[in-house]
């Protein structure tokens, strides 16, 4: 059903309420989920404390960005603030595009109001008086809901004028619909797309924060980050800091889909290893998991003692599991044919690129191909890895890459001479 509604471009109003309806289980709630919580408290104590005073407080909790690049919240916030261009504008990046990811969708569904006074915190600090939520087209469900959660705010004294008698602090939020781009999720691609622009990667520097939306500085952050962030106004940079590892403070929220028994919303402290998030999610049988989605990396499960981490396996929250009766090509084809779909077309490396390596794959997996045509693959790979624009096209060829590394018997075997060496090190072509 689905795929005629796509085939026929019918608008998301038209698809079956069911479709959308599903608010993913949450079954692990940890540090953030069970946090209780009351409208206006992380902004009375961002007040409180004094705005300079609460970023320190950010900074002290080592809050790394959300959506997997992990840059320092504090530091983006910071050099924001210290910008003497006007205005300053908060934006949050709802545009969850990546493939099985789907934790901020529960975020906006049954949390949108810690979200948004995430946002407006962090409107107090850089001083800000626009908020701009940019959400994922196919997320036009949550539309309504979330604008009377704003208006809710509005009569609250949360948002608008004078926010909690505050004279002189003034902000509200806008809700501005995607159009279905994966590439959108980039920052600067986002910002493009905002400015009613086709989205396309800006090129980088100046950054964002310094010159972002309307070439005005500008924080985006991702929802997560700005759910977090209202906790540590309200419990402290210390309380957060405690959770996790040295490197990744806090605890992430994972999208666990795939071959499990219990799939759904789970929270871990930074540091959990994959085995025991396989354990409590009920996966047996294991081929590998895709951490990070598409862009992420494949880990087989020969490395399942690896962790959830910035400095390991960093996410933005998608965890796919795949169990033995799954083919490895099959879901290296899948990303490489989304990659090849989402291109946004800019830059020759990834435009020609991804489609190339789509054909170049399908030939070979089919068994139509000889020993030259997968030295061309590895070559076509290393050319759209280092040649491209953004991180889509670096980002394209991981999951061929990953997997010759991981698996290269598999793709000698379908070659049609078997006994065939690379004339390549597949090792330093990684590196
Ligand atoms: Fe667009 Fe791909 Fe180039 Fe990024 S790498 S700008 S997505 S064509």
């Amino acid at each position: 059903v689905i795929a005629e509604l796509i085939e026929q471009q019918a608008p998301l109003t038209d698809w079956p309420a069911e479709f959308f309806a599903v608010t993913e289980e949450i079954r692990k709630p940890g540090l953030l989920l069970n946090q209780p919580f009351n409208n206006g408290t992380a902004l009375a104590a961002t007040f409180a404390r004094g705005p300079a005073e609460t970023l320190a407080e950010v900074d002290l909790s080592n809050l790394r960005g959300r959506g997997g690049a992990g840059f320092k919240t504090a530091l983006k916030w910071r050099t924001c603030s210290a910008q003497n261009e006007t205005p300053h504008y908060v934006i949050c990046n709802a545009d969850e595009g990546e493939p099985g990811t789907f934790k901020d969708r529960m975020l906006l569904d049954v949390y949108a109001d810690q979200v948004f006074e995430g946002m407006t915190l962090c409107a107090a600090i850089i001083g800000s008086d626009q908020g701009l939520l940019y959400l994922r087209a196919e997320y036009l469900f949550l539309y309504e809901q979330l604008q009377r959660v704003l208006k809710h705010r509005r009569a609250n004294g949360l948002l608008g004028r004078n926010i909690l008698g505050r004279s002189g602090f003034d902000f509200d939020i806008e809700i501005r619909m995607g159009a279905g781009a994966y590439i959108c999720g980039e920052a600067s691609a986002q910002i493009e797309s905002l400015e009613g622009k086709p989205g396309i990667p800006r090129v980088k520097p100046p950054n964002s924060v310094i010159c972002g939306y309307q070439r005005k500085p500008t924080v985006v952050d991702n929802v997560e980050t700005f759910f977090a962030a209202t906790h540590i106004a309200i419990k402290g940079g210390q309380w957060f800091a405690e959770v996790g590892t040295a490197q990744s403070t806090g605890s992430k929220l994972l999208s666990i889909s795939g071959d499990c028994a219990r799939p759904g919303i789970y929270e871990y402290p930074f540091g959990t290893s994959i085995e025991e998030i396989l354990r409590d999610c009920g996966a047996d049988d294991v081929l590998g998991v895709q951490v990070g989605g598409p862009s992420g990396t494949f880990i087989s499960n020969r490395e399942l003692q690896r962790r959830i981490a910035f400095e390991d396996l960093s996410t933005a929250g998608s965890f796919m599991v795949f169990n033995n009766s799954r083919s490895i090509f099959d879901i290296v084809q899948n990303f490489t044919d989304f990659f090849a779909h989402e291109s946004c077309g800019f830059c020759t490396p990834c435009r020609v690129g991804t489609t190339l390596l789509k054909n170049q794959l399908r030939k070979i997996v089919e068994g139509n191909g000889a020993a030259v045509d997968l030295e061309e693959l590895n070559e076509i790979c290393l050319v759209v890895k280092n040649n491209s624009h953004c991180g889509l096209g670096d980002s394209a060829a991981n999951p061929i890459l990953s997997t010759l590394v991981s698996h290269p018997e598999l793709y000698l075997k379908q070659l049609k001479q078997s006994s065939f060496t690379p004339g390549f090190d597949l090792d330093a072509t990684l590196a």
